[in-house]
């Protein structure tokens, strides 16, 4: 498929601020070479992180002498078949999935991103979002017409500093200029220092696995190990689907080399950048329950969320029930600190994807009738505590709320478990701009009218801290405090807004 892009397209998208700006999932697989191919395991890390994004998916994979890239929009089920993995052999691999709001969804944005260099390729799959994309395509003079996005920024970047080291420039490296095998990571050492902002990547050349998290790293990326290999995930649970076992967390500043001769471990990044601040959210919402994150279950952490949640506010009633998946576990805990019984009253159809992502308010609303459908028997006539983890636009709690009160509850009381979403993320989580975001401007009472509820109440910020064991500044939270760790340049504030 053509590979270039639309130029008008592009050039809004990253002067606006309504760039790609993703929560995405990355893989990465390296094996023994030529003793198996990595196609299926990809497909199957891919599969696991499906919930990180499910605009577009894609892999590379190398043999060791070319890589080949397929990749294109729609969930990992929908762009992969049997046919499609069989036509891609090799023992190397780097996939992504990605996620973005409907503005920026086009082909060209699928990942990995990949550029051709001499007898070489370089191969990319990025989780975050830089916030120096236009200065530093500006400083390293990179025409808007080579870019797409920030991770194809890197990806130039890098292809640029390789040709550099062969005395010529990318387009005019031919395929017959060898290149050395150190190349890359001596791009690596140039380039990633430059980077600002949030980027957990994957990297491949035709033989090396390379993972990548930023000095705060804001996205989560895990190390795995196979019989015969290893294996780069953004979440535990698609180490646990390839067979893998997790051996540990890839640091914040910290380059991991995986390659013939076992795994390497490269900081380069100057010692004084290094400040971890793990995105909140992963706990709270974006991460899977059944991943590992700093060494805690993330249900475990998400059902205390709950249990601290009960203590704001009590309220007499019948039920609590959680809003199916992401609320469940907080539901649980609420229920077992409250004593009040927990029920399921609201059912999900498990083959929908998640509504946040519909593009117009009312098509929002229907999305959710679509996902969510009630259980009349444990509504009717009864006083319902709802739990979930967080409201953004406020449209689908609102429906959900709806929906609800149809059934017959004669009292609705949201619980919330975390504290009110007010600042936009800027480090790979997209999501509305401030006036689109309900909290941002609304007293709790006008949140209460506006979502037609009787009582709310939000898990406040040290509750949410304790739930999750966090005992220092290690984390971000600039969503819910609008204290950004690293410096956010004030086109990217005014991105324009998608409308409730
Ligand atoms: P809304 O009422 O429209 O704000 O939607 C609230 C729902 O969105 C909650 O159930 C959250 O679990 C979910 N949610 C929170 N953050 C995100 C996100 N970044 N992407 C998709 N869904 C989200």
């Amino acid at each position: 498929m053509d590979l270039n892009c639309d130029f008008d397209n592009n050039y809004r998208g990253l002067k606006d601020g309504d760039s790609p700006e993703e929560a995405c999932g990355v893989f990465g697989i390296r094996v023994t070479p030529h003793t198996r191919s990595v196609s299926h395991a990809t497909y199957d890390g891919l599969y696991a992180l499906q919930h990180r994004g499910q605009e577009s998916a894609g892999m590379a994979v190398s043999d060791g002498k070319s890589i080949t890239v397929y990749k294109n929009m729609g969930l990992v089920s929908n762009v992969f078949d049997d046919r499609t993995l069989l036509s891609l052999p090799g023992y190397l691999a780097v996939g992504h999935t990605r996620y973005s709001t409907t503005g920026s969804s086009t082909w060209g944005n699928a990942q990995p991103v990949f550029r051709a260099v001499g007898d070489s390729g370089i191969a990319l799959g990025h989780n975050g979002n830089l916030t120096n994309t236009l200065a530093l395509a500006d400083e390293l003079g990179i025409s808007f017409v080579d870019l797409r996005s920030d991770s194809d920024l890197v990806a130039h970047f890098l292809a640029t500093e390789i040709a550099r080291g062969l005395g010529s420039k990318p387009g005019a490296v031919t395929e017959s200029v060898k290149c050395r095998p150190d190349a890359l990571l001596d791009a690596l050492n140039v380039v990633l220092p430059r980077l600002n902002g949030a980027f957990s990547l994957v990297i491949m050349d035709h033989d090396r696995l390379i993972g990548v998290r930023d000095p705060n790293g804001f996205r989560p990326l895990c190390l795995g190990q196979l019989e015969q290999g290893y294996v780069i995930a953004s979440e535990s649970p698609a180490l646990d689907v390839v067979g893998a076992t997790f051996i540990r967390e890839i640091d914040p500043g910290e380059m991991v080399v995986i390659d013939s001769t076992g795994v390497r471990s490269i900081t380069p990044f100057p010692a004084e950048t290094i400040d971890p601040k793990l995105c909140i959210f992963e706990f709270v919402y974006f991460a899977r329950p059944d991943a590992q994150l700093l060494g805690r279950e993330v249900y475990t952490t998400r059902r205390k969320m709950g249990e601290y949640l009960a203590k704001s506010l009590p309220v007499d009633a019948d039920i609590v029930m959680g809003v199916p998946e992401s609320g469940v576990a907080a539901a649980v805990g609420y229920a077992a600190m409250s004593g009040i019984p927990f029920g399921q009253g609201l059912v999900k159809n498990r083959y929908i994807g998640r509504t946040f992502i519909s593009p117009d308010p009312a098509s929002r609303v229907d999305a959710v009738r679509r996902k969510l459908n009630v259980l009349r028997d444990n509504i009717t006539g009864q006083r319902v505590i709802v739990v979930d983890d967080s409201i953004v636009r406020g449209t689908t709690t609102k429906a959900m709320v709806k929906l609800l009160r149809e059934a017959g509850a004669t009292e609705v009381h949201l619980r919330i478990s975390s504290p009110p979403y007010k600042w936009s993320c800027f480090y790979g989580i997209d999501t509305p701009s401030r006036p689109d975001l309900l909290a941002a401007t609304r007293s709790m009472d006008e949140i209460r009218e506006f979502l037609e509820v009787d009582s709310i109440a939000y898990l406040d910020l040290e509750d949410l801290k304790a739930a999750i064991g966090f005992k220092d500044n290690g984390y971000c939270a600039a969503c819910l405090t609008g204290e950004y760790p690293v410096e956010v340049p004030i086109y990217m504030h005014t991105k324009p807004a998608v409308g409730l």
